[in-house]
Parts: C-alpha cells; sequence; structure tokens
C-alpha cells in the first residue's frame, strides 16, 4: 500500500485500555452516524492552509506525533455536541473542541492532550444563522469563514455592511473571536465586536449569555450584557465550555477608503514613531489597527526562498536584506513601514490624511508611498484589502522563507511608547541572533496597547530548526515576563509557560480559574490544559510543559 493509505495504530487517551476505548467510540459512532466519528489512524497528512488536517498541527515545533487526537469527531447541530460532552464524561475522555482549526502558529487543530478526540464542530455546523441588514449583526456556527461571511453578505447585496478579517481569512469567525483575534479595520478586536454565545457546558448543559437568556428576546446581537455577571469572558482563551453559537456586530461601509504606507529609514526611528502614533491612535485619528513592520517582512512577503538573497547560516545579515529591498521590491528600502487607512468620503479623508503627514514627517526621511507605483501582487494591496474588510490570503508567501515552512509566534503585548518599543525589539532581536533565526518583528497597533508579533519561519522537518525556534520562543517569553510584558495568546505548547508569567499574588489568577473549572468541569474533560488550566484529575501529574 502507498504511504498515503497504511495505517498507525491509533493513540488511546491516557487512563483508558484500548478495548475499552474501542467499545466507546463505536457507541458513539451509534449516537452521531458511523462516518462522524473517525480513528485518527491515517498517516499524518500536513496539507496546506486551505487543507489543513484536523488530526494534528500541521507545522508542530515537536515531534509531530506529540500533539496528535486520537478521533475526530463531526456534531452537527447542539444537541449532538451535548451527546458528545456528555459521552466523554462517561468514560473519562479528554475531548478537544476546534471550529476550524486553522489556529495555525498556536497549534492548528492540535489537542493539547495527546490522544484527545477532537471535536470538529465546523465541518457540519457552518450556517449563518441570522444576517441582519438592519442591525448590522449576525449569529454564526463555528464552521463560518471570514471568507464564508463575507461572500455571504455580498451574495445578498449587503454592501452596507462590512465584517473584519484577520491576516489571513480562510479560519473560523467564532474560532478566531474567542481565541481573542484580531483583525485591521476599526472593528478589529474581534472579542470587544461580539455580542452573544451559546456554550455548552463541560457537564452538557447548554446555555445563552446576555440577552439570549430571555425567552423571546430580540436584542441578543445587539446588547452583549443581559443582566447578571457578564460570563461571556471565562468562555475565551479557557477550557470551561463548547461554544456552538455567536453573535457578531458588523461595521457600516464607511462611504470610502484609502490605504496609506510611510517608510522610516532607520532602526532608531521605531521609538520616535510610536510617541507619534501614540496620540494619533488613541485620538482615532490613525483609524485601524495598523501594522509597523521591518523590512526583512517585505522580503518575505515576496514568496521567495531566503537562500534567493543569502545562503550563509545565521541570520541574514542587514546589509544583505537592505540592499535586496532594493533591488527586489517595488517599495525600494527602508527599515520601518506602517500600513494603515483612512476611513470615509474623500473630504473627511484628506483631513485626517494630512494630520498624519505632518506627524509621520517629522521623522528624517519619513516617505509616503505612492500607491499608483506599486504593481498589483504588491504586500500593500493584500493590506488595502484587509483593512477594508476583504479576507486574504496574501500574508502566507512569507512561508515559504525556509523549505518546509511552518511558523509559530511570540506576541507580548505593551503601551505604544518608544521605551517599550526599544525594549522588546531589542529582547527579540538578542534571542533570534542567540539561536540563528532571522527576526521578523511586527507591531500591531490596538488603541492603547500593541500587540508585537514575532513570527519564527522555520523547517518543520529540521529537528534542530525546530528545537532552536522553540528555545527561543521560551527564552523570549521569560525575559519579556522579568521585563514586566505578557503574551496576548500562545502556542499550546507554550501555554503552561505563558499561564506562569501571570503569577502576581502567588499566582492567585491562576488558583481562581482552576477553582472555575474544577466546578464546571468535574470530571475534567474538556481541553485540559489549554491556557495552563489543568483540571483536578491532571493537576501535579508532570502534564505542564
Ligand atoms: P480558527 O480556525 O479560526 O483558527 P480554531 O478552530 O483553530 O479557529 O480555534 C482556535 C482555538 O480556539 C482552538 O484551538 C480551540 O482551542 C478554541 N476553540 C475554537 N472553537 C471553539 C469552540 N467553538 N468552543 C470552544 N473552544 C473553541
Amino acid at each position: 500500500k502507498p504511504a498515503s493509505e497504511r495505517q498507525r495504530l491509533p493513540v488511546v487517551p491516557q487512563g483508558i485500555e484500548r478495548d475499552e476505548f474501542t467499545k466507546a467510540l463505536a457507541e458513539l459512532q451509534g449516537q452521531l452516524g458511523a462516518e462522524h466519528v473517525e480513528i485518527n489512524d491515517k498517516p499524518l497528512k500536513d496539507g496546506w492552509y486551505m487543507e489543513h488536517p484536523n488530526t494534528h498541527d500541521m507545522m508542530t515545533i515537536l515531534d509531530e506525533e506529540e500533539l496528535v487526537a486520537s478521533a475526530v469527531v463531526y456534531p452537527g447541530s447542539t444537541e449532538e455536541v451535548q451527546q458528545v460532552v456528555l459521552w466523554a464524561n462517561k468514560y473519562r475522555i479528554p475531548i478537544f473542541p476546534i471550529s476550524m482549526g486553522r489556529n495555525l502558529g498556536y497549534g492548528g487543530a492540535a489537542p493539547r492532550v495527546r490522544g484527545s478526540v477532537t471535536v470538529d464542530l465546523g465541518r457540519r455546523m457552518n450556517q449563518i444563522l441570522d444576517l441582519n441588514p438592519e442591525d448590522y449583526t449576525c449569529l454564526v456556527e463555528p464552521g463560518v469563514s471570514f471568507y464564508a461571511l463575507y461572500e455571504a453578505i455580498q451574495a445578498k447585496g449587503y454592501g452596507h455592511m462590512w465584517i473584519d478579517t484577520p491576516d489571513v481569512g480562510g479560519g473560523s469567525v467564532l474560532g478566531n473571536t474567542i481565541d481573542r483575534g484580531v483583525g485591521y479595520t476599526p472593528y478589529g478586536d474581534h472579542w470587544a465586536c461580539h455580542a452573544g454565545l451559546e456554550v455548552v457546558l463541560p457537564t452538557g448543559d447548554v446555555i445563552r449569555t446576555g440577552m439570549g437568556a430571555l425567552p423571546g428576546s430580540n436584542t441578543w446581537q445587539t446588547f452583549p450584557y443581559g443582566f447578571g455577571p457578564y460570563s461571556d469572558g471565562i468562555f475565551s482563551q479557557s477550557n470551561y465550555g463548547i461554544v456552538t453559537k455567536m453573535g457578531m456586530t458588523l461595521m457600516p461601509n464607511p462611504g470610502g477608503y484609502e490605504s496609506f504606507m510611510y517608510t522610516f529609514p532607520k532602526e532608531e526611528d521605531l521609538g520616535p514613531l510610536m510617541e507619534i502614533i501614540r496620540p494619533l491612535r488613541i485620538s482615532n485619528i490613525l483609524e485601524n489597527v495598523a501594522q509597523v513592520r521591518h523590512v526583512i517582512q517585505a522580503l518575505a512577503a515576496l514568496g521567495q526562498p531566503r537562500s534567493k538573497f543569502f545562503t550563509g547560516s545565521g541570520p541574514i545579515p542587514a546589509e544583505i536584506v537592505h540592499t535586496a529591498a532594493t533591488t527586489a521590491t517595488a517599495v525600494g528600502d527602508y527599515t520601518w513601514a506602517y500600513y494603515g487607512m483612512a476611513y470615509g468620503p474623500a473630504h473627511i479623508r484628506a483631513h485626517k490624511l494630512a494630520l498624519v503627514d505632518a506627524e509621520f514627517k517629522r521623522i528624517p526621511g519619513a516617505r509616503r508611498v505612492d500607491p499608483a507605483t506599486l504593481p498589483a501582487d504588491e504586500y500593500f494591496w493584500a493590506r488595502d484589502r484587509i483593512a477594508a474588510g476583504v479576507p486574504d490570503i496574501h500574508e502566507l508567501r512569507w512561508v515559504n522563507w525556509t523549505p518546509n515552512g511552518a511558523h509559530v509566534a511570540f506576541s507580548p503585548v505593551s503601551p505604544i511608547r518608544a521605551a517599550d518599543a526599544t525594549a522588546l525589539f531589542a529582547l527579540g532581536k538578542r534571542a533570534h541572533d542567540r539561536y540563528g533565526i532571522d527576526f521578523f518583528p511586527a507591531f500591531c497597533v490596538g488603541l492603547r496597547e500593541m500587540h508585537l508579533i514575532v513570527e519564527i519561519v522555520f523547517d518543520r522537518d529540521d529537528g534542530a530548526a525546530r528545537r532552536a525556534a522553540l528555545d527561543c520562543l521560551r527564552d523570549m517569553v521569560d525575559e519579556a515576563a522579568a521585563l514586566g510584558y505578557g503574551e496576548y495568546r500562545t502556542h499550546l505548547v507554550l501555554m503552561d509557560q505563558v499561564a506562569g508569567t501571570y503569577s502576581w499574588n502567588d499566582g492567585a489568577l491562576m488558583k481562581f480559574n482552576e477553582r472555575l473549572k474544577d466546578a464546571l468541569d468535574p470530571n475534567g474533560i474538556l481541553a485540559p490544559g489549554r491556557c495552563g488550566i489543568w483540571p483536578k484529575r491532571y493537576r501535579g501529574r508532570g502534564w505542564e510543559m
């Protein structure tokens, strides 16, 4: 048989015998239909972004067999999700919900505990349940991607409503939002823009949050809070429930938009640039989650391998990056680029753009790039589409930087200040130099804070490259924490470490999280270890890494 058909011995969740597990799966097949319960016994196939696997992390930073599912189940309704949860409680089997599993760079579809049964919600629960052109809201199931939502809005002729999309648009709107992902329109803070959840709790009960708790309410998607404690928060970046429906608010079409790009020549311009950005961003003259990116990413965004520019070992030298930027890119050489967008009709944009221009040009050598000079496949136009709420996948091109390219992110948050930007830049640069890795820093400026997103691109078939990437990440997390910086989100493998940095008052927050976990999930079946939260049954037994 060819390798692609050969069977692997399926992984069995810890604490259950193989025969018992086989019996349990057969029972679930009886409930959901045999075709909706798949044993993971085929060779692991990586595919690519649009045809990604749901059995493991296709961008694994550990050995590929480390974080794999024992089986994947496909519930078709909230009731079937309840059945899966009750089944998991009966057999004490860990289950791991995913919406679409395109959370690449943070673990993809992989479960935190090896041998968990992955609950792939997106395959069959992929409906837009409501699209409301009067309230500018929608209600989606886990399998609705940014592309699907965008296309549905166009198909209905609702051009007065925009969606907000992250850098790559193939992921789940719901999954991205509950993992607190961001996009680049004024609605870029996805979590802040959601309104209402339906959640299956680890014991099998179903709740609706906010106004969804009031039978017959017509404000579930327009008033997020309802009455009493605001419970939505505990279902984001956690393992307290399986979200089966989510309300999302949509942005009104602003009546015009215009992308702009400025470049700044020197590495030292970063600090002064941040001081200029902060007041403009907080006062909404800079209106969207903008990006400040290093020129090395302009090379990587060409989609060509690093070997085209440099065949030596260690980080690519700065002179080579600058020379290649001059010869190979339409924008030419610089060190930092700011990508932003102005919204509204031309006369409104003109006022804001003039203010931005005057401020940015206080930095010597600052240059406004004329978009008319840029070819259609320039990275600028990908940023233009994304900031206008049009899903895109151009961003994936930089994964070609190394053979078998995979990526994993380090993403600390800080205020928008010169001191913080330069401290984090220096920290990242030192760590990357130490491990001989090219450094790709991008600052995503929220409103009062920025996420520094550093994607490490590595060859996933090269054990030494994987190890170097992981060691570099671990160093950066610890060094950042020592300076008072924490990550906004992290990869499965780093969740314990990152959770450990949020340790104020003898780890009081984690103790609280654990109390919630034990109360809501007494058998510890739902996504054990996700975000560093371990149920009682696992705690102190060596599961952390
Ligand atoms: P995307 O395809 O948008 O990247 P994922 O499905 O990978 O989203 O979701 C990101 C992470 O959020 C998952 O790894 C999972 O841990 C968690 N998650 C996703 N969907 C749900 C859900 N419906 N209920 C609970 N947790 C979820």
